[in-house]
């Protein structure tokens, strides 16, 4: 018999990670992490579950002897990590790999927020340019911003030292000062909505992060504000966000993810001054290779070491036995 501990993979997954799993596991794929689906040897043998970003609790309880869930993502809402905390079941995710190319996205953002470049090279390739003169010139400009970003994690700090060398005044709120950065710190994101005309957002999603860019803080970064969001849609109100840019309350968002992915109101789309990207942030063959990698050897090192890489914060254990 296959001595080799058991992985399910439920849903859509990485090839690269299909391609390594079977070198050190045994491994079986379902169509969804969907509980109808775990069969009684399934729950009886699987010891680890690899998915990405996505582990309902009635999954989870579908198994018996999992140990670890190994996520493809650095963000894990869509991981009952409560429910995994609870039964002692570690889950790991892939951070830092990608923090430099969801930092060059969120500045890519930004600037064709500013400058409206897509929309640029779109009157360039429709014949317009030659047709019609040359690209209106843009009312915005990062020359003169104030950025405020909206979580100083691993991926805020790499997004502040790329707008330290644009030579724009940088401030953050998160919910605790950080000591090692000398970027103005502000204890709500209503204070730093009402000083900053710019604000990015990389804050993991969450009940606390739910909706918190809202209304009231587009009305307090007033009529030059622009919002970038590459952390996660739910962090956002779409319809708000949506108003806010048709009325003028803001100038423009850019924005490259989104509350019920992969949909996207048609009130965004219908937005000139909306950038929209379809969560590409970490979307490079290396990036996706590096946490492809990284997903795969959670897996190895736990069950060869008794402990993970990269285990997130709530299940810091080690394996029993
Ligand atoms: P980190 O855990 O390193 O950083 C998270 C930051 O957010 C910390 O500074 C934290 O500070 C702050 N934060 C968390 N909760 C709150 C809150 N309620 N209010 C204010 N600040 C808060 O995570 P990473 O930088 O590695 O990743 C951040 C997120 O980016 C991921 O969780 C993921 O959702 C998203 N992401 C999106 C990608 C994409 O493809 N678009 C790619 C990669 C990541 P404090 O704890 O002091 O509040």
């Amino acid at each position: 018999s296959d001595h080799r501990p058991l992985i399910v993979v439920p849903g859509r997954m990485h090839p690269r990670v299909l391609a390594r799993l079977p070198g050190d596991f045994e491994m079986v794929q379902l169509d969804a992490a969907d509980p109808t689906l775990v069969t009684p040897d399934l729950a009886a043998r699987a010891a680890g579950i690899a998915t990405t970003n996505r582990l309902p609790a009635d999954f989870l309880a579908a198994f018996e002897t999992v140990e670890i869930v190994a996520n493809f993502s650095v963000g894990y809402d869509g991981i009952d990590v409560d429910a995994a905390a609870a039964r002692g079941v570690v889950v790991t995710n892939t951070p830092d790999v990608l923090n430099e190319e969801v930092a060059d996205t969120a500045i890519a953002l930004l600037l064709n927020s500013l400058r409206r470049f897509p929309a640029a090279e779109a009157y360039l390739r429709a014949g317009h340019w030659a047709e019609k003169g040359p690209f209106p010139l843009t009312p915005l400009s990062l020359r003169d911003r104030t950025i405020g970003i909206y979580g100083l994690g691993r991926i805020g700090q790499a997004i502040a030292k790329r707008l330290e060398g644009f030579g724009v005044p940088i401030g953050y709120h998160t919910r605790s000062k950080r000591e090692d950065v000398a970027y103005t710190y502000y204890p709500s994101l209503k204070a730093m909505a009402e000083e900053v005309d710019t604000l990015i957002s990389i804050v993991p999603g969450s009940d606390e992060t739910r909706h918190t860019l809202n209304a009231e803080i587009f009305q307090a970064l007033g009529p030059r504000g622009v919002v970038i969001n590459v952390g996660r849609g739910s962090t956002l109100d779409e319809a708000a966000l949506a108003a806010a840019l048709k009325d003028g309350t803001i100038a423009a968002a850019g924005l490259d993810v989104f509350e019920n992915e992969p949909h996207v109101p048609q009130a965004l789309i219908a937005l000139e001054n909306a950038t929209l990207l379809p969560h590409v942030a970490s979307a490079s063959e290396d990036t996706r290779n590096a946490m492809a990698d990284l997903v795969v050897d959670n897996l190895k090192s736990w069950f060869a070491t008794g402990a993970a890489l990269t285990p997130v914060p709530e299940t810091p254990f080690r394996r029993k036995g």
